[in-house]
């Protein structure tokens, strides 16, 4: 089955005025970065659709599949082009039944005519047409209320569209069109997913992630890397910025009691990311907290780390279990990349029993000994940014939605 081009249907279809304009130019910015090596592809863009026409079939294939990884589509079909002409069109009709399975299958036609002048009316064409295919393939058994199989029929001035396949998108919004986040990247399972989850709200991400050499290896730096390059390939490419952090963490430990130190760390790590995120013009800091999980994570760590700052911390995991977690982290390929064994400047330093209620006046005084902010400081200028690109395009398997 040839088929000439690909039909795009957006998610959130609420949105209004400005905000649609801006979802659809996204959209097609990372249409087109997703598919800009396949050289016979181009796009159409229209208000509440797109088309993205490919005269090579390879192309075609590829690029539904990379289709399935870009937020902001809702569901998308291969169509076939014939001329706006009942003929032509029953013909069609019939290659493009026969590229499904028929045996023991239901179908009904629908029709949508924009075309006005067309000289005949939906329920005749539906007549003609459905008629047609069940002398064509009589093992078929018309049924209106959710058949296997849908022949849509869309009459056109510029010709007759047809297709019987939906495929469901990834939704959400296009990656930069809801602003730019510093994500917290540790290598763990949880933020790569908290950033899958922003990025699926049209946010697109830097990622910032802190090492503490010769604790942590090289290793953990390529792990840290290669989920970077998983995320990138949902829309748009993420740039990691990699903090040293050795320098500053033995500070606390020497500074800081046990039972405290992973607090301050924290809170050093949040300073931190607070000013790269400033320094890239980002509005929120992301981070894969997950409420109970540990220490760190009780309402009551959360409150003393989150003190250092004013700017919004999301943290998309809170609410949601670790299976759930796992879960996602093995649909959108980072799982396997997380659980490679590494260590974490963070376990490395870890106390045996840290506070799960840190009180705010304790962690203020030992703090309160020493000057962390010129150590903060040369962390954040002394990082290193690299620019990640998926070199590898993403794709989840195509689930038919009819
Ligand atoms: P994860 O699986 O994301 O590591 P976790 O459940 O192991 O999360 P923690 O290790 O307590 O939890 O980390 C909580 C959050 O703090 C992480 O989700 C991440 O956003 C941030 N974080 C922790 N360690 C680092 C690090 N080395 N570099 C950057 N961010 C970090
Ligand atoms: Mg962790």
């Amino acid at each position: 089955m040839e088929w000439n081009e690909i039909l795009i249907r957006y998610g959130e279809i609420s949105l209004k005025g400005r905000n649609r304009n801006v979802f659809v130019r996204k959209l097609k910015n990372n249409i087109h970065a997703a598919i800009r090596d396949l050289r016979t592809t181009r796009i159409n863009a229209e208000r509440d659709r797109m088309f993205l026409i490919a005269d090579d079939q390879d192309d075609m294939k590829n690029a539904m599949e990379r289709l399935s990884a870009i937020f902001g589509i809702q569901s998308f079909s291969p169509v076939a082009k014939c001329e706006a002409d009942l003929d032509a069109i029953k013909a069609k009709a019939l290659e493009v039944i026969g590229s499904d399975e028929t045996d023991g299958r239901t179908f009904k036609v629908e029709i949508k005519r924009a075309d006005k002048d067309f000289p005949y009316v939906t329920g005749e064409l539906q007549q003609e047409i459905g008629g047609h295919v069940l002398r064509h393939y009589p093992e078929l058994v018309v049924q209106m209320k959710k058949p296997d199989i849908i022949l849509l029929v869309d009459i056109r001035k510029e010709g007759a569209f047809l297709t019987s396949k939906v495929y469901k998108g990834a939704g959400g919004m296009p990656v930069g069109s809801n602003g730019h986040s510093l994500l917290m990247l540790s290598g763990g399972i949880d933020s790569p997913v908290a950033g899958f989850q922003l990025m699926k709200r049209g946010v697109s991400i830097d990622a910032i992630h802190f090492a503490s050499p010769p604790y942590t290896s090289e290793l953990a730096k390529r792990k840290v890397l290669d989920l970077t390059e998983q995320l990138s390939s949902f829309g748009a490419s993420v740039r990691l910025h990699i903090i040293p952090f050795t320098e500053l963490q033995q500070a606390v430990v020497q500074q800081v009691p046990d039972n405290l130190s992973m607090t301050t760390t924290r809170r050093m790590m949040l300073q931190i990311a607070d000013k790269v995120r400033e320094e890239i013009g980002a509005l929120a800091i992301v981070t894969g907290e997950s409420l109970g999980q540990v220490a760190s994570q009780t309402l009551e760590s959360l409150t003393a780390i989150n003190e250092v700052t004013t700017t919004p911390i999301l943290r998309p995991l809170i609410a949601m279990d670790k299976l759930e977690i796992i879960e996602i982290s093995q649909k959108i390929g980072t799982y396997d990349i997380s659980i490679r064994p590494f260590e974490d400047c963070c376990t490395i330093f870890t106390p045996s029993n840290p506070k799960t209620k840190p009180k705010l006046e304790k962690v203020h005084h030992y703090e309160s000994f020493f000057d962390f902010q010129p150590l903060i400081d040369e962390a954040v200028k002394n990082r290193t940014v690299i620019e990640a690109d998926s070199e590898e395009k993403n794709h989840y398997d195509f689930e038919d939605l009819l």
